[in-house]
């Protein structure tokens, strides 16, 4: 059986690309409904200060809660959202839950800050910030509370002007952050250009700390970078312990992994954070 389906395995793997293109094609059409049936909802993340556990925030991450696919992760429909010329509808769809998610847990005595994603593209909408201040004002909620994670696109949209929008962002009291640092093609330009928060340091770097000579060295710089622009580094997708220990020990404050939490439905990060403020370190 092997051997057979070693010979035909061209065209299993063809099938399966088919496959995948009639999902996609499937979802493209689905789009429409994703975002006016909401759809779309966010599990979340805790970020953790490493010597503690305490939380600090949490990362609202995208889920399709698809009517027949199930919960799709966002590398299935994010690219559609943006092909679809809907990233600015989805952008502000982005503000206003995490606003809404902040109004809630208020009521709810919580005031854990919320960061959201947004690439490039959502920056392009003119009337981004005064949507988002609005919001906040409607709902009582400090600048201080919403978090704005910028990720790299590949976009070819000019630099300097994505950073004077971020500074509008940062002058206005909410707080910013690079994703995926050291990925990106444009991530030190970035840290020059706009004076952010938060850097946090890609999952790639992480993952082979202990191993790799090579990978530490990146890490370090990036702490070290981080710390004479004057932000915080934040490590992503610490998975072991041994990872934590290495970070602590290299002088990284904060982080966020499955070694401490995965990202979770709303209910079960309220329980959470309703309970207690710091996970196991
Ligand atoms: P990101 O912002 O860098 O988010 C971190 C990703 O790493 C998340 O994947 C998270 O589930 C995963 N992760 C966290 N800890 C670990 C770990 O310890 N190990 C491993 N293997 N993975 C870990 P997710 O949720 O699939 O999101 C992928 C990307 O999609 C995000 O990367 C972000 O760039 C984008 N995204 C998510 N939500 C949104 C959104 O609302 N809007 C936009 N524009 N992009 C979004
Ligand atoms: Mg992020
Ligand atoms: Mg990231
Ligand atoms: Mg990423």
């Amino acid at each position: 059986y092997e051997a057979k389906q070693k010979r035909s395995g061209w065209s299993i793997f063809s099938e399966r690309n088919t496959q995948l293109g009639h999902q996609r094609l499937r979802l493209r059409a689905d789009l429409e409904s994703a975002l006016s049936e909401r759809q779309i909802k966010f599990h979340y993340q805790p970020k953790v200060e490493l010597n503690s556990g305490d939380i600090i925030g949490v990362e609202a991450l995208a889920r399709w809660y698809h009517p027949t696919d199930g919960i799709l992760a966002p590398v299935h429909f994010i690219d559609l959202i943006e092909q679809s010329g809907r990233i600015q509808e989805f952008g502000r769809y982005v503000i206003q839950s995490a606003i809404q998610q902040l109004a809630l847990w208020k009521t709810q005595g919580l005031s854990t800050p919320i960061a959201i994603n947004l690439s490039p593209y959502n920056l392009l909408d003119p009337d981004l910030l005064e949507f988002t201040l609005a919001l906040l004002k409607q709902y009582s909620i400090d600048t201080k509370q919403l978090e704005i994670e910028l990720i790299e696109s590949s976009t070819s949209i000019n630099i300097d002007y994505i950073a004077s929008r971020l500074d509008d962002f940062k002058q206005a009291g909410i707080t910013l952050a690079i994703d995926d640092f050291g990925t990106g093609m444009s991530s030190l330009s970035y840290i020059s250009n706009i004076k952010v928060n938060n850097i946090k340091i890609d999952r790639s770097f992480i993952c082979d700390i202990e191993d790799g000579a090579n990978k530490k060295a990146i890490v370090c710089a990036a702490i070290t970078l981080a710390t004479s622009f004057n932000c915080n580094a934040i490590a992503e997708g610490i998975e072991t312990k041994t990872q934590a220990d290495t970070l602590i020990k290299m002088g990284c404050l904060y982080g966020q992994g499955y070694y401490y939490a995965k990202p979770m439905p709303t209910d079960e990060i309220e329980a959470l954070l309703l309970s207690y403020a710091s996970l196991p370190i």
